[in-house]
């Protein structure tokens, strides 16, 4: 069946640089409205969704800041949908309200952690103190058994502490790792130069950490990641998921189309190269996200020659790794 991303609101206690959501707040404010929804709101949309969707992820924002938090989840999980929450992990560093929260439902967390230690993390989240709370809500929940994926979103502060940060993760026991580039929007766009690196700049620390989640035999995926730069790794790459997925919808607070359909959505929001038209792996690869196209131009983006590559399944086949001599051998020229 199909999944729902509803936003719960924006208010949140960390304040990251690549934040996506400002432009929503701004949109909010300016029409005099709260930031974050009300529980009846937020009643009424899981029902909506209800008949679409059996999986819910709920978002915002910062989810576990909300006062109604423990009775939303229950109603979630009462009206059959399976959970997956993103959060900056840092209320469980409270053992009660991880417990409160646990014993609700279960539901598959999705912890983010920027950096390998706090003078990198703090940085991203532009609030003191936030590395240790979230490393030791981490904790809480390995020791409740709880589903977990680590998140990291990347930025020109921490892609070179990349390969530290899913060590750390590794660490602290996480069993898959997801790590996405920057889209441009809200915070990240205002503050471009800070945020948003070239591919070029992070690839090769992406490669690193990918050979230690190997060595460590945990998942990981890596969002707006495109073939030309990912030989070698391409199994890694989050849309194949994303493709095989049914129907996704996002409900987006504060938008002019709340109720969105993201499976088209995304790749209406992400841009190709009119070289890509003799790449092998055109029919699938989704490119970048138009921002960084528009701002960075398609230089870096090296089509691959060799039997073209249809459907995202073939990746996932074990002879796709037996016949990649067929790919170019200068597929990428990282300067
Ligand atoms: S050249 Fe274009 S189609 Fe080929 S992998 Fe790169 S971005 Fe995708």
């Amino acid at each position: 069946m199909a999944r729902a991303d509803i936003k719960l609101g924006y208010s949140c206690n960390d304040a990251c640089i690549h934040c996506v959501v400002d432009d929503f707040r701004d949109a909010l404010r300016e029409q005099g409205l709260h930031q974050d929804k009300t529980t009846e709101q937020f009643k009424e949309e899981m029902r909506e969704s209800r008949k679409r969707a059996d999986l819910l992820v709920l978002t915002g924002g910062e989810p576990t800041i909300r006062r109604d938090i423990v009775e939303l989840v229950s109603y979630a999980s009462s009206i059959g949908y399976r959970l997956q929450m993103q959060s900056n992990g840092r209320r469980f560093a409270d053992p009660t309200f991880a417990d409160a929260l646990c014993q609700a439902s279960p539901v598959h967390y999705c912890i983010a952690l920027h950096g390998p230690t706090a003078s990198v993390h703090d940085a991203v989240t532009r609030r003191a103190g936030a590395y240790d709370e979230t490393v030791a809500g981490i904790k809480n929940l390995v020791e409740r058994r709880q589903q977990l994926t680590g998140k990291i979103v990347l930025s020109r502060l921490n892609f070179e502490h990349l390969p530290e940060t899913v060590d750390r993760f590794i660490a602290l026991r996480v069993p898959h790792i997801s790590i996405a580039f920057p889209h441009a929007l809200g915070t990240a766009r205002k503050l471009w130069d800070d945020v948003v690196p070239r591919y070029r700049e992070v690839i090769p620390f992406l490669h690193r950490a990918l050979d230690r989640v190997r060595r460590a035999g945990i998942g990981a995926d890596a969002e707006t990641f495109v073939y030309c730069h990912m030989e070698g790794y391409e199994q890694f790459i989050s849309e194949i998921r994303q493709q095989l997925e049914d129907y996704v919808e996002l409900r987006q607070y504060g938008s002019p189309h709340e109720l969105i359909d993201w499976t088209s959505e995304r790749l209406a929001i992400k841009r190709k190269f009119p070289q890509c038209n003799g790449c092998r792996f055109d029919a699938i690869c989704e490119g970048p996200w138009t921002e960084y196209a528009e701002h960075y131009g398609g230089e870096e983006f090296k089509p691959l020659f060799g039997a073209p590559v249809r459907h995202v399944r073939n990746i996932l086949d074990s002879s796709f790794r037996r016949h990649r001599s067929d790919l170019s051998p200068v597929a990428l020229t990282l300067p």
